[in-house]
């Protein structure tokens, strides 16, 4: 077992020789005592985004009032479509910006399913995001009757087997939909296997990459994945709420119609026409008149993240929750704790998940210590998983180090019994 000395040790030697240790600055707060471990949750704020919010509040709506639609904001969804397909592996005119990611996955079901009419079989998990499993059961309940969802179930409750995958698809699977990363366990799929094995049957697949945009490498183009969506608050450090973004690979799009059939969507928005008429590019997924506030938001957490390149992001991803994950096995397991995601580092995404029977208090007591020791913010997903999310951006080793170091006191020393057991609404 290794000693905590050379625990502290390894992560500041690994700390030294980070060569991305400078993008925590451009981060608020700078409060050293805070350890944020929910950036894939909330990311944190680009200290960029203060002025940037500041001038589009003041000059653009301030000054220039209206005029600003043509000077500055009728091309921003397409101006950061261009960034977010530069880090999921896609060209700028299959990416749209808009909308949240539940809407958007609402779109591109439902405009999957009508597409591949003749088939009525659905495809997905249990360890996908209920949200997508709830907009499955709604398109069912309220368009597609005759459709039947078939939920493949994980054997461990962390990871799904691709031969399940082989063995539930048929020429009647019109939707295949996974989320890339998924949101418990971190578990990662292979897009490129998965993809294939869908278009044997031509099953279409539709991504969920909320927990994989700017923590992996996406490959959409490489693996010629169909649709994808994705949130940009988690990773990509947009700000709470900020708008989702949606795919559709190009030779699909005149395929593929927007159920939701709003003005921005149309193929001439501003000629008034009484009739619609969708547009020919992936603007057709457009809906009504885009927030700008929250989209002009979005951009400095874009540009920081195509600063530091998502490969070297998932280089050093992969080394802190491999040592992180060290760490646990010598300092946390013994104390009761199991290890809820993939062991191998290839295979996960950027988060951490860990069981443990009193994990909720454990929680609260490293987001409100009662003396002396660091605030440290993971989250909690029930009914006992810890969430230790990763952002290599602005996580440290010795960050990852002292979180460890502060769960097992917690443990050792019972401080989780301070806490009641009285469950907030956002964990
Ligand atoms: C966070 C997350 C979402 C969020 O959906 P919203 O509509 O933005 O609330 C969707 N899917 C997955 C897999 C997520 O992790």
């Amino acid at each position: 077992m290794d000693s905590i000395e050379s625990f502290k040790n390894q992560a500041g030697e690994l700390d030294r020789i980070d060569t991305l240790s400078a993008f925590r600055y451009h981060f608020a707060p700078q409060d050293e005592q805070i350890i944020y471990l929910d950036g894939n949750s909330l990311g944190k704020l680009p200290i960029r985004t203060n002025a940037l919010l500041h001038k589009v509040v003041t000059e653009q709506w301030g000054q220039r009032m209206i005029r600003s639609w043509n000077e500055n904001w009728m091309g921003l969804s397409q101006h950061l479509s261009s960034k977010i397909a530069r880090i999921i592996g896609a060209e700028p005119d299959e990416v749209f910006v808009g909308d949240n990611t539940s809407v958007n996955f609402y779109k591109l079901a439902f405009a999957a399913l009508k597409f591949q009419k003749e088939r009525n079989k659905i495809v997905t998990d249990n360890l996908n995001f209920p949200s997508d499993l709830y907009l499955l059961q709604g398109l069912v309940s309220h368009h597609f009757a005759d459709h039947s969802i078939n939920m493949m179930l994980s054997d461990d409750g962390i990871s799904l087997n691709t031969k399940k995958i082989e063995e539930i698809l048929d020429h009647k699977t019109a939707l295949l939909t996974l989320s890339h990363v998924v949101f418990k366990s971190a578990f990662m799929y292979d897009m490129g296997i998965v993809n294939e094995l869908a278009h044997k049957y031509n099953t279409l697949v539709l991504w969920d990459l909320s927990h994989s945009g700017g923590s992996v490498p996406v490959r959409l183009n490489e693996t010629n994945a169909d649709m994808a969506v994705g949130c940009t608050y988690k990773y990509l450090n947009g700000g709470p709420g900020a708008p989702a973004y949606l795919y559709v690979r190009k030779d699909l799009q005149e395929k593929l119609f927007n159920p939701i059939q709003g003005w921005f969507g149309h193929n001439e928005p501003f000629a008034f026409n009484l009739d619609y008429k969708a547009r020919r590019s992936i603007e057709r997924f457009a809906v009504g008149t885009p927030g700008i506030l929250s989209m002009a938001a979005m951009e400095p957490g874009l540009d920081l993240i195509l600063e530091a390149g998502i490969e070297n992001l998932r280089l050093k991803s992969m080394a802190q929750s491999t040592f992180m994950q060290q760490m646990i096995y010598s300092h946390l397991i013994p104390l009761g704790f199991s290890f809820a995601s993939p062991e191998d580092s290839q295979h996960r995404g950027s988060h951490l998940s860990l069981q443990h029977s009193e994990g909720y208090r454990i929680s609260k007591a490293m987001i409100s210590p009662k003396v002396g020791s660091p605030i440290i913010i993971p989250d909690f997903r029930p009914p006992n998983n810890i969430r230790l999310g990763i952002a290599p951006l602005y996580n440290t080793f010795t960050e990852l180090f002292e979180t460890v170091i502060r769960m097992r006191t917690i443990v050792v020393e019972e401080q989780y019994k301070l806490y009641n057991e009285t469950v907030e609404e956002v964990t």
